[in-house]
């Protein structure tokens, strides 16, 4: 069972992405981004806003398949800015290795 951390939109605020839950999931970030690649990072965001913490700590070595591109940042329409949200889950994964 997939358990859910409501709160953790506010962990990652720690560590300097904190536009997640401006994102209202229309996609023009995964169809620019030029990795072509399984909704990223649209899905990454959607997972912060459900608080799905474990799917994301899955398979975190799919945050390094980011560039940096800064192309979906540029396009987003809310003002989300995805690219930093990427990089402030990397940071997240990286302090809280040994942790979990
Ligand atoms: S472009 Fe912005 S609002 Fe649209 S899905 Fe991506 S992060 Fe969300
Ligand atoms: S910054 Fe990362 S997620 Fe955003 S478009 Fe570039 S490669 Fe894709």
């Amino acid at each position: 069972m997939l358990l859910v951390k409501p709160d953790f939109a506010e962990e990652l605020a720690a560590h300097g992405s904190d536009t997640a839950m401006e994102c209202f999931n229309c996609g023009t970030c995964a169809a620019i981004c030029p990795l072509i690649y399984e909704h990223f990072p649209r899905r990454m965001l959607r997972y912060i806003q459900l608080g799905a913490k474990e799917k994301i700590l899955e398979e975190p070595a799919e945050l390094w398949r980011c560039l940096h591109c800064g192309l979906c940042t540029q396009t987003c329409p809310r003002g989300a800015d995805p690219g930093e949200v990427i990089l402030g889950l990397k940071r997240y994964v990286t302090a809280n290795w040994r942790k979990s």
